[in-house]
């Protein structure tokens, strides 16, 4: 795999160079390992003809009214991510991995503008996550289909496919993927483990250095019928709600009827699967 990635990469950055897209260079790939892209297009269609037949759409509502009512809750969702997921920290904003974080109004709605905005708004931390966009250009602009979308809208990653070109974190308007700079498995230079083994996830794989990771829905417990981890953590506030949107007769569905909701960036014509009540 090391051997491959080192390949491509070295393809990229001549095509780059040569002013080439990425298709000519994931043809490249393909000479090297044509046996994983026949493998791969076949898993495609797979998906395409499921996706027909459950049209599925997951989702989810967050209602930032509760998450400012009730301090710590932010907190307690992200904690369940991470741990769930064994998400490294570097102990550093500039290699910090992004499952779910908070940021500001401003950056979280830059397209939601007012001429001036109340302190409540100015004040206001919005829980982000990767939107699983129904339209994703980071799947468009995978070489390797290390990420891809699902028959029920997810939009989710194989490691084990990941390069790490990152035209992925290029092509996200929303800056919902990280890259692993580092080893997650290693330590830092005190001996703190990136990842804490004593909360460590053992049934979640681990990742490498050179890896894309982000929000995968909680793919792996909501096909055992579990909620996402954040949205279990939430209990019975209300603040989250994760449903099918295709279904009419879902809560997710009589909320978004029901209730004024906005999404990020709307002009990016991604259409997220995140809905939120500000
Ligand atoms: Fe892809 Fe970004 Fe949309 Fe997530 S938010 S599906 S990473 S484009």
């Amino acid at each position: 795999m090391d051997m491959k990635r080192r390949n491509f990469l070295k393809l990229a950055g001549l095509s780059a160079i040569a002013g080439v897209g990425a298709p000519t260079a994931f043809k490249g790939l393909l000479n090297l390992a044509p046996g994983e892209a026949m493998a791969s297009s076949s898993h495609e269609e797979g998906m395409e003809s499921s996706e027909k037949k459950t049209g599925k759409r997951l989702g989810m509502v967050i209602d930032i009214r509760k998450f400012t009512e009730i301090p710590g809750l932010a907190q307690k969702c992200i904690t369940a991510c991470h741990t769930t997921h064994n998400v490294p920290d570097y102990g550093n904003k500039k290699d910090e991995i992004k499952w779910l974080w908070l940021d500001n109004y401003e950056h979280s709605f830059p397209e939601h503008s007012q001429y001036k905005r109340n302190n409540a708004v100015e004040e206001m931390k919005i829980l982000l996550a990767c939107n699983h966009c129904d339209d994703p250009p980071c799947v468009r602009a995978c070489p390797t289909q290390a990420t891809f979308k699902m028959p029920n809208g997810v939009v989710a990653m194989d490691y084990h496919r990941c390069i790490g070109c990152r035209f992925c974190m290029a092509a996200c308007p929303y800056g919902a993927r990280s890259f692993n700079w580092r080893d997650p498995r290693g330590k830092d230079k005190n001996g703190r483990d990136f990842i804490n083994r004593a909360t460590m996830n053992v049934d979640f794989p681990t990742r490498m250095r050179g890896v894309v990771e982000k929000c995968n829905f909680c793919v792996e417990r909501i096909s055992y019928g579990l909620l996402p981890a954040c949205v279990e953590a939430t209990g019975d506030t209300g603040a989250m709600i994760f449903g099918d949107l295709n279904d009419e007769n879902s809560e997710i569905s009589r909320v978004l009827r029901t209730t004024f909701t906005i999404q990020r960036k709307p002009s990016a014509g991604t259409h997220p699967s995140l809905f939120y009540i500000i």
